[in-house]
């Protein structure tokens, strides 16, 4: 008995090392069935600005957390969603999650921007921006206090239908921010006749520009585009206190990244504006 138990044992052990891992790949079944769960939600990443260190705006980030499968990256379910025709019910479902919440922070007294992102795909959504406004008006959100990113290669594609569908969103008061500048091939006349408020400055362009002086003259000059096209400078993938100084001394107006805050879910939103926030500020003061 003793040797057929200990074979058993060791049969299963066998057993379940040769079994192949759990497939850990969603599917889109996963994903449809996450949508109807309500299983996707937004984290907040604060924005700031360079001067003062004064709570600008948040930039709206999808999060899945799946029960089995923990946290998918966006950098995987967005695709996803795009490759199924599944990205406008996702986007108008997440938008309006955005702006209840935005809504609840105004009931606090608290008036900071939302920014959400857009997939590329969803600038050819004719009606996109009217079903936008419509919804700032249902939750009493001024259009100028919310931030529509764009990334740089979505405007490469179809440039005259992007342009006509962001123009729209301006013309409604919506703020429009080209995202993840520096990763694209956009040149300055590209750039120009975007109507947008605002250019996010790529993380790798910002990742240890402190020990690149290259990288220094790069940022320097994309700085010098974004002035003279009137457009607000944002940094993205701040890292460091080092990292934060140059972007001071390059007369950039606004920095996001985990130096001041992940991206973090409201309740903990609340708790880094209540504390975290000064503690930075003593930090870059050296108080
Ligand atoms: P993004 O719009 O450029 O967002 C910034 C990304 O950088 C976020 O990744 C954020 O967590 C990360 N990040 C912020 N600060 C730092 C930092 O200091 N260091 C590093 N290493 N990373 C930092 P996340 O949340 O994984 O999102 C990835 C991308 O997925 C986003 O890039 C955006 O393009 C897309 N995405 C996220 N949510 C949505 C959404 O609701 N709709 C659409 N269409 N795309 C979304
Ligand atoms: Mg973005
Ligand atoms: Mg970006
Ligand atoms: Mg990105």
């Amino acid at each position: 008995l003793e040797t057929s138990l200990l074979r058993f044992v060791r049969d299963l052990k066998n057993n379940q090392t040769d079994e192949p891992p759990p497939p850990s790949e969603v599917t889109v079944i996963d994903f449809c069935n996450a949508l109807d769960a309500g299983d996707i939600t937004l984290a907040y990443q604060p924005k700031l600005t360079v001067q003062g260190l004064i709570l600008r705006g948040v930039e709206a980030l999808a999060r899945w957390k799946h029960p089995q499968k923990g946290n998918i990256s966006p950098g995987v379910f967005i695709p996803l969603a795009e490759r199924h025709g599944l990205i406008d019910t996702l986007t108008r479902e997440l938008l309006q999650k955005a702006f209840k919440q935005k809504q609840a922070w105004q009931q606090m007294g608290l008036r900071f921007h939302i920014a959400f992102n857009l997939s590329p795909l969803s600038l050819a959504d004719a009606g996109l921006s009217d079903w936008l406004a419509d919804l700032a008006q249902e939750y009493s959100i001024p259009p100028d206090e919310i931030t529509l990113e764009v990334t740089e290669n979505a405007l490469l594609g179809e440039l005259a239908c992007a342009i006509r569908t962001l123009a729209r969103l301006r013309l409604k008061g919506f703020n429009i921010a080209i995202d993840d500048y520096g990763t694209g091939f956009a040149n300055a006349q590209q750039l120009s006749r975007v109507p947008a408020t605002e250019l996010k400055i790529d993380r790798s362009l910002i990742h240890q520009v402190a020990t690149r002086p290259q990288q220094g003259t790069i940022l320097a000059s994309t700085v010098d585009l974004a002035k003279n096209l009137k457009l607000i400078t944002v940094a993205e993938g701040v890292e460091t206190l080092e990292d934060y100084r140059i972007l001071v001394d390059l007369g950039v107006d606004q920095v996001q990244g985990f130096y001041f805050s992940k991206p973090l879910y409201p309740d903990d939103l609340l708790e880094w504006i209540k504390s975290g926030l000064s503690k930075i500020r003593r930090q870059v003061h050296g108080k």
